[in-house]
């Protein structure tokens, strides 16, 4: 079982969370809407949704970040909640 960690309800679509994933491919954690695929580099534009890209067409790949990846990154004061899938 995997934990995903989740920082607000996404502001494009308003019935997703945002759920924090680590691109493996730039090395960095950005946060990306279960539901509209909408995502976020950013934690600081994560309510703008003109800051937001369409994360299911970017060329990376990415996995769940652990909790220590995200303690290491700027998302970690935004993490709202976390599930279990
Ligand atoms: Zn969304």
């Amino acid at each position: 079982m995997k934990t995903s960690y989740w920082t607000r309800m996404c502001e494009n679509c308003g019935h997703g969370r945002l759920v924090l994933q680590h691109d493996i491919t730039n090395h960095r954690i950005y946060a990306h809407c279960e539901d509209c695929e909408m995502g976020w580099l950013r934690a600081a534009d994560q309510a703008d949704v003109s800051k937001g890209f369409l994360a299911m067409l970017g060329d990376f790949g990415s996995v769940d970040p652990t909790f220590d990846e995200i303690a290491r990154s700027e998302w970690v004061d935004h993490v709202c909640g976390s599930f279990d899938k």
